[in-house]
């Protein structure tokens, strides 16, 4: 299939790769220089505009940071309308960045209009997770276009759930977010309890993994340097899922909340502990850099 991918940052890179990788022709676009040129090194075709990337695609996929650069991308402004309006009938857009699941709506009924399959469908497994395609997608929108999209989501991940109509990938996604948030900080909390009281955190993590604590970010995402070859936090806080994304998922998750009447404590506290990290400067930091926020200076 004729691919274009708009996003090619520590998630989409990975995903591009894969579908390359699986034998689809593939045009990447990226807005920074530097993702460009390792990208057409790694032998993906590059083009030089998001236009000239989608230009003959059968399938559109975007990967971006947040909801404004999808809307942006896609629907534009009456002034600079977006990709949407020159994509023709027929054209499956896969939009797989974690936005606000209003946003995906509005971007799912512009589609709509122009006879364009849209799905939204937002990702877990992290950027190692994107590397090994591995992915888990949850999607929203409809059986006719999830089944075509169905085959690419293969080449990038292996688990594939339709969570039910437009939007309701995004809100899955962030109900999983806001937990993984709860979760680090959680999870940080303990191993900073136990390294104040001297323990070791690789036998620690170890003993709360295989206790009742156990969970994802014990398992694959562990937030203390060298404890776990090849994590983000081994690696200085990079290359990973950084702060102010997850600072952002907690803030839909919020929104969403206060629009729905639920009642959130552990996730509206995530969000402020996640802004005051990022507020002294660990915003472009991986999200497992909160376990600084709960340790005595070194
Ligand atoms: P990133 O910042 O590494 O990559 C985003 C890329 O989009 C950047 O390279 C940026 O230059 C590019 N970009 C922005 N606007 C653009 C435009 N108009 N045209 C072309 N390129 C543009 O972010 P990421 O970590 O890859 O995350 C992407 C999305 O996936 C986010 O919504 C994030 O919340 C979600 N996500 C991230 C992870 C993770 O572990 N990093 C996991 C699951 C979901």
């Amino acid at each position: 299939m004729n691919i274009a991918f708009i996003g090619l940052g520590n998630m989409g890179s990975g995903m591009a790769l894969n579908l390359h990788k699986a034998g689809h022709q593939v045009t990447g676009y990226d807005l920074s220089e530097a993702a460009r040129r390792s990208h057409a090194e790694q032998g993906l075709r590059i083009a030089a505009s998001a236009l000239q990337a989608v230009e003959g695609a059968q399938a559109v996929i975007t990967m971006l940071p947040a909801s404004q650069h999808v809307e942006s991308l896609l629907i534009g402004t009456p002034q600079a309308p977006g990709l949407l309006a020159g994509l023709p009938a027929g054209t499956l857009v896969i939009d797989s960045s974690t936005i606000a699941a209003e946003t995906a709506r509005k971007v799912a009924h512009a589609a709509q209009d122009k006879g364009i399959d849209f799905i939204d469908a937002p990702v877990s497994g992290g950027t190692a997770g994107a590397a090994a395609g591995t992915l888990t997608f949850m999607v929203g929108g409809s059986d006719g276009a999830l089944a075509r999209a169905r085959p690419l989501l293969e080449c990038m991940g292996k688990n594939i759930f339709h969570a039910g109509g437009a939007g309701a990938g995004q809100t899955a996604k962030i109900c999983n977010n806001m937990l993984l948030g709860v979760l680090m900080i959680g999870t940080s909390e303990a191993l900073s309890l136990g390294m104040a009281n001297g323990l070791d955190p690789q036998v620690l993590s170890e003993i709360m993994r295989r206790s009742s604590g156990g969970n994802w970010a014990l398992e694959v995402y562990n937030p203390v340097p060298g404890v776990q070859e090849g994590s983000a936090a081994t690696r200085g806080y990079t290359g990973g899922f950084g702060t102010d994304l997850m600072l952002k998922d907690l803030g839909l998750a919020l929104e969403n909340a206060i629009a729905t009447r639920a009642t959130t404590p552990l996730g509206a506290l995530a969000r402020s502990l996640f802004a005051a990290h990022s507020l002294s400067g660990h915003g472009s930091e991986d999200f497992s850099s909160i376990i600084k926020l709960l340790q005595p200076p070194a």
